[in-house]
């Protein structure tokens, strides 16, 4: 997608052109590279493609301004059913504060997911829809459920999704008598070629409105909140994905709705990191704790509060282990482990009398004679 050519650059207009602009530049583009009157050029119907293409994205309001947004990215056929599973063009949002200037995004994504030529025939299934949610750390190890309001484009109640003004007629198409479809003739060396093209008066539905719903500007949608019950599962982690089923996008002709998939994205704890399904923590203790050994209260995760027995002994970068409190598994009734990395403080500052007392276990301890050994070794070594 990335040699693709600027829409706006296609038609020739600026990025800020009015609909008629764009209108005015299509027609005049659409007319001089028409493949009939460049008979000569082998490109011609690939630059005719082009320019209809553009013209397509440009001419309507929605795609526009996902085009804007996103470039040629929005509409890329590789990005899942509908065309949006990526996230590169919108930030991760939080579900406790969500906006109303969301919804804007959301329409712009997810608001005309459709692209290319329409079908006419049957239901369709509407698009599934994608969005990055960010939890808590602690929502994360615990679950939870929210209500969240999420926008989707809906069937317009006062056209009851025609596009048509309520009382004004819907016509047929007079550009392609109601096909939907433009037939080319070329008459070639090698005989008489036909190709069709979705009709661009249209855009492949076979009728127009004579006057376009005020509610929906004939589009025949309109963007609703829904409020939706999202379980967060206990144990969920980042890259987690939950499908949400019926809540993408609207189906057409009749056709069911899409899924909607929350990709889940954790945000970090200022103390407790995440290793599997145990939870890791770090804790300092004075040396004389870990010399003699202690009981300490230390905070769980969600409140509670757990005695941690540190033994007699204990060494810096020592791990105790609590067994049971880290993560629940998600698919299972096990839980994790915590696991505390012990760290050991040195103090920097002493009273005389606290000197006193390290100097007098120090002329008591085993380390002084042993260093003295060492010494005498090494100097045994050089001989
Ligand atoms: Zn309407
Ligand atoms: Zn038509």
């Amino acid at each position: 997608m990335a040699d693709k050519r600027d829409y706006y650059e296609i038609l020739g207009v600026n990025r800020s052109a009015t609909p008629e602009e764009i209108k005015k530049a299509y027609r005049q583009m659409a007319r001089k590279h028409h493949p009939d009157v460049n008979k000569d050029d082998p490109n011609a119907t690939e630059k005719f493609k082009e320019i209809n293409e553009a013209y397509e994205v440009l001419s309507d309001q929605q795609k526009r301004a996902a085009y804007d947004q996103f470039g040629h990215d929005a509409f890329d056929p590789n990005q899942g059913a509908g065309g949006f599973g990526g996230f590169g063009g919108f930030g991760g949002f939080d579900i406790n504060d969500m906006g109303g200037g969301f919804g804007d995004i959301f329409d712009m994504i997810f608001g005309n997911g459709q692209t290319g030529r329409r079908r006419r025939t049957g239901p369709q299934r509407g698009a599934d829809r994608e969005i990055r949610m960010e939890v808590s750390f602690e929502d994360a190890v615990f679950g939870t459920e929210k209500d969240f309001q999420l926008p989707r484009m809906e069937t317009c109640d006062k056209c009851s999704g025609s596009g048509a003004e309520p009382g004004s007629s819907i016509k047929t198409c007079p550009q392609c008598k109601g096909t939907g479809q433009m037939k080319t003739v070329q008459n070639t060396p090698f005989g008489r070629f036909e190709t069709a093209r979705t009709c661009t008066m249209c855009h492949g539905e076979g009728k127009t409105i004579e006057k376009p719903c005020s509610a929906c500007h004939g589009t025949g949608k309109v963007r609703k909140n829904r409020t939706i019950n999202i379980r967060i599962p206990a144990g969920i982690d980042t890259g987690s994905r939950l499908r949400i089923q019926g809540e993408g996008e609207q189906g057409a002709y009749g056709g069911p709705p899409g899924d909607l998939y929350i990709s889940v994205v954790v945000r970090p704890h200022s103390m407790f990191k995440r290793e599997g399904y145990n939870l890791i923590c770090n804790m300092a203790i004075d040396f004389v704790q870990a010399a003699l050994g202690a009981e300490i209260d230390i905070p769980l995760l969600g409140g509670a509060e757990h005695t941690l027995v540190i033994p007699e002994g204990t060494q810096p970068g020592d791990v105790i282990t609590v067994r049971g409190k880290g993560i629940p598994h998600l698919h299972s009734h096990r839980t994790g482990d915590l696991r505390v990395i012990i760290n050991v403080k040195i103090p920097t500052k002493m009273t005389k009398r606290q000197k006193e007392l390290l100097n007098n276990f120090y002329e008591g301890s085993e380390s002084k004679a042993n260093k003295k050994g060492i010494i005498d070794r090494f100097k045994d070594a050089m001989g």
